[in-house]
Order: C-alpha cells, then sequence, then structure tokens
C-alpha cells in the first residue's frame, strides 16, 4: 500500500474514532449525535468494516441502498434497505418509541 493511501486510510479511522465519540456523548444534542452515527456508519462503510450487499437486505431488490440505524448508540450496527423497506422500519422504530 502507498504511503498516501496509507495516511488517508489511518486519517479515516481518526474521523471514525471522532465521530464514535461523539455518539456516545449523551451530553451532546440529539441531532448532533444521530449525525455522527451516520457519518460514522459511512466511514465505516468506506473503511470496509461494513459491508454494502448487492441488494436489499428484506426484500433483496437490487435498487439504491440506504443504511438504516436501529438504534444511533449502536452507530455502525446497520442494515441495508430499499428506500421502500427503509420507509417500513422506520415506522417500526417510531412504533417502539411510543409503544
Ligand atoms: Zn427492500
Amino acid at each position: 500500500m502507498k504511503k498516501v493511501r496509507r495516511n488517508r486510510q489511518h486519517a479515516k479511522f481518526a474521523r471514525l474514532r471522532r465521530h464514535l465519540e461523539i455518539t456516545a456523548d449523551l451530553l451532546r444534542p440529539r441531532r448532533i449525535r444521530t449525525r455522527s452515527a451516520r457519518y460514522a456508519a459511512a466511514l465505516a462503510e468506506q473503511l470496509g468494516l461494513i459491508q454494502r450487499p448487492g441488494c436489499c437486505s428484506w426484500c433483496r431488490r437490487r435498487r439504491r441502498l440506504e443504511r438504516h440505524h436501529w438504534d444511533y448508540q449502536e452507530p455502525l450496527n446497520v442494515t441495508f434497505l430499499c428506500g421502500d423497506c427503509h420507509d417500513i422500519a422506520d415506522s417500526m422504530n417510531n412504533q417502539a418509541i411510543t409503544a
């Protein structure tokens, strides 16, 4: 691996750690924590820690996939879903909160 590439990789890990820290910091506003959870998942995917499947994890359609967070306290626990399934998953989350 070339030096430049390795440094870039290292910088991404540093940003990932930073965003994971922000996500876990309950003193911060929720919108900041959820934003960092999304950044952390995106970085983890770029670094190969999270694998994006070729199709939606639920309906198996080959469409543009979105990362669904079940719990922003677990920023790297995501499911890759198409837009339709993501809507269903979000409504499940909302029910869990209001139940
Ligand atoms: Zn789907």
